[in-house]
């Protein structure tokens, strides 16, 4: 069978010897699937003879004539030079450390030639260069040559070879995977020159034929998968009961705004889902300051009132317990149990806590990562909510739903996701998107300073602070790692404003390694107005939010990613008042670096700013490495393929729909999407 002939061992190939193996085996190719899609980089058409009169026009690719033999230098260090002539010109083999080659280029005899000349010492001549024997029927020539990407000790003879033979052995078991029509549909190649043509293609237009069909057979498979977890999960059917909606409209009313537009979109959005008879899976993105857990707590009100439970969860215990703060103020007035956890919560809290909890006298447990250990019990969980939702893994988020029987869920990102992520990563989720910010905000002005400059910033800072605002400062380090480091880092930088350069304002200090109620005292006096200036490293990256910061330092702010970048600005412009970014940054900088500056001046929303993060990063790289795997793909590229992708999924959804076993074990492509969907079942844990 096919499959089982896939997963046999490279080294059953003719010309693969124990060597070779081991070569292959470091990048990752051990059977004869894995060869089969180590893919080319690019193509080298050698059908068209280019002669050596052509050679400024690129590499020459021609039949020759060897005429003499001689040698540069003297004794153990001579060289051989292989002199040869085609029809136009005559040119210059330079050997070095190949004068064995003289054995082989006999004088009379024809080769092909593939070498990029330089005109040196009245001649053509290269150093460089690729030859093999005349013949009609020759290996490296004549048509159109694969370019693997190399390591070790491979090189693309070894690679050629071994592909070659490859597909000579397997391309009879090779059939076609896709639904006939489909192949109508879109006027596909068969399979089996597909993988053919992909590595040895017979013209240019057979290479995007290949490319064509592979494209989007992986594409469609990965969207079958994920068709199929998007319906397995809508198939649990419930029980809901009627919603007056009296909590939230009394909640409403009391708040001192009116909701954005985009705010009671997404709520009606929910409304919906909560009203069906199967549980929500919803993705609600929207920028830093969007107002999307206000959102949140108002779509908890249906549950609640309906004796149900809400778990919501934050990625660090500031922010867990800034949300469980405003949730308090809002929400007790309307008689609303509430409880914090973390995994800070001593003992004794923790314990009536928790069984009080288990009986259901609290509504609404906003927490950390503790959230999800054995000992947290719920009698009627019907609601997850996670925030900043990329800081948890997809097995946690697991394991807190398995709490509640098929709870509604809402994951929450700050960090806009392109539609490519959300086709794939979340392709089984609904998508709720808030764009419209609350009234009145003013777009934050940012300015770039390098290091040297930064006293001017100090200044400008202590203007706004003079203003009665308040300011952050980030950096990329809590302390020094050695004497060596030069970075500037949050505890010293702290001495020394605090010292040097704002003897008169109120400084504070935040970062991870200091003692949970140190953190606590520190963020409630900043809240409070008692600390001017906050001085930090990314932990006030998420969520925190004091309308009256009006400035945001980042030295070092080479250090941050776009995402990290844009968070952290988002930490300002949150009230009526201008804000200002200011990114400091020294002159070393890289210049992917330089690109990250720049677009942080050019763009103030994250949509934006995440599309650039994705041609910068790329996919895998912005997922993170805990989804990343499921974004290496063998033939296509989420970016470059959308369009592929979007067709791939319509198709997919639709087979679905009619044939919703139609992902049959025997397909083996679907097989290989599968293994690497783990992540995606939740099957693989992130830490
Ligand atoms: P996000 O989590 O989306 O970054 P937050 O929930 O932190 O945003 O909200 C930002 C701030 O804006 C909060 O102080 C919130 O009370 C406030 N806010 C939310 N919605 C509105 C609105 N419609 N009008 C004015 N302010 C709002
Ligand atoms: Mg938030």
């Amino acid at each position: 069978m096919y499959a089982d002939e896939l997963k046999q061992k490279v080294t059953l190939l003719k010309g693969i010897g124990k060597e070779t193996s081991k070569s292959l085996a470091a990048i990752d190719i051990n059977n004869i699937s894995d060869l089969l899609k180590h893919i080319p980089r690019t193509y080298e058409n050698r059908q068209d003879i280019v002669t050596l009169s052509n050679y400024r026009k690129g590499p020459v690719n021609t039949i020759v004539e060897v005429t003499d033999h001689d040698y540069l230098g003297f004794g153990a260090n001579k060289t051989l030079k292989v002199h040869l002539k085609d029809e136009t010109s005559s040119a210059v083999l330079l050997c070095f450390g190949r004068n064995f080659l003289k054995q082989k280029l006999i004088i009379g005899k024809k080769f092909f030639l593939y070498a990029t000349f330089e005109y040196k010492f009245n001649n053509l001549q290269t150093s460089t260069f690729e030859i093999e024997e005349f013949s009609n029927n020759p290996i490296n020539f004549n048509k159109i040559i694969p370019i693997y990407p190399l390591s070790g000790k491979l090189n693309q003879g070894i690679l050629r070879r071994a592909i070659s033979e490859a597909i000579k052995e397997l391309a009879r078991y090779t059939k076609n995977q896709l639904p006939e029509y489909l192949i109508k549909k879109y006027n596909f190649i068969e399979r089996k020159y597909a993988i053919k043509n992909i590595h040895f293609p017979e013209s240019i237009n057979a290479i995007s034929l290949a490319e064509k069909i592979l494209r989007y057979e992986e594409l469609f498979y990965l969207q079958l998968t994920v068709g199929r977890k998007s319906k397995s999960r809508r198939n649990n059917p419930r029980q809901i009961t009627d919603s007056k909606y009296k909590m939230a409209k009394l909640l409403k009313n009391n708040l001192p705004f009116k909701l954005t537009v985009d705010q009671e979109k997404v709520l009606e959005e929910i409304k919906i889902d909560m009203e069906s008879d199967s549980p929500m899976t919803r993705l609600l993105q929207g920028d830093v300051g969007s107002g999307k857990t206000l959102v949140a707590f108002i779509s908890a009100l249906r549950i609640i009132e309906s004796h149900g439970q809400v778990a919501f969860m934050a990625p660090t215990e500031l922010l867990a317990k800034q949300h469980a703060e405003n949730a308090a103020k809002l929400m007790e007035p309307l008689g609303i149990h509430l409880a914090f956890l973390s995994g800070n919560v001593k003992n004794t809290q923790r314990k009536p806590l928790l069984s009080a909890l288990a009986k259901g006298e609290i509504d609404l447990i906003i927490g950390t990562h503790a959230l999800f250990s054995g000992n947290v019990e719920f009698r009627n969980l019907q609601y997850v909510i996670v925030d900043e939702q990329h800081k948890f893994g997809v097995l946690q988020r697991m394991t807190l739903l398995n709490k509640g029987d098929t709870p509604d869920l809402l994951l929450m990102t700050a960090t806009p996701i392109p539609r490519t992520l959300t086709l794939t990563l979340f392709g089984d989720m609904d998508v709720s998107t808030i764009k419209t910010m609350p009234l009145g905000r003013k777009p934050v002005k940012t300015h770039l300073s390098v290091m040297d400059n930064e006293k001017k910033v100090y200044e400008a800072v202590a203007q706004e602070i003079l203003k009665g605002h308040q300011a952050y400062f980030v950096y990329p380090r809590i302390q020094k790692s050695d004497l060596s480091d030069n970075i500037k880092n949050a505890e010293d930088m702290f001495e020394y404003l605090r010292e040097e350069i704002f003897p008169k304002f109120k400084l504070g200090l935040i970062h991870s390694q200091l003692p949970e109620e140190e953190k606590s005292r520190t963020m409630k006096n900043f809240t409070t107005g008692k600390i001017n200036i906050l001085i930090s490293t990314s932990v006030v990256e998420v969520g925190v939010d004091i309308a009256n910061a009006t400035c945001m330092v980042i030295e070092h702010a080479e250090y941050f990613g776009l995402s990290g970048l844009h968070q952290l600005r988002g930490r300002v412009g949150r009230g009526k008042e201008q804000s200002y970014a200011f990114l400091i940054y020294t002159k070393e900088i890289s210049e992917i670096g330089k690109i990250r500056l720049k677009t942080m001046m050019k763009y103030n929303d994250g949509f934006s700013i995440s599309e650039e993060d994705l041609k910068l990063r790329g996919p895998g790289e912005l997922a993170g490495n805990k989804q990343s795997g499921f974004l290496n793909l063998t033939y296509a590229d989420l970016i470059r393929d959308f369009k592929i992708l979007e067709a791939a999924r319509a198709d997919a959804f639709e087979i679905l729909e009619t044939d919703p076993g139609f992902l049959k074990p025997e397909h083996t492509v679907i097989r290989e999407v599968f293994k690497k969907c783990e992540p995606f079942k939740g099957a693989v844990e992130n830490e």
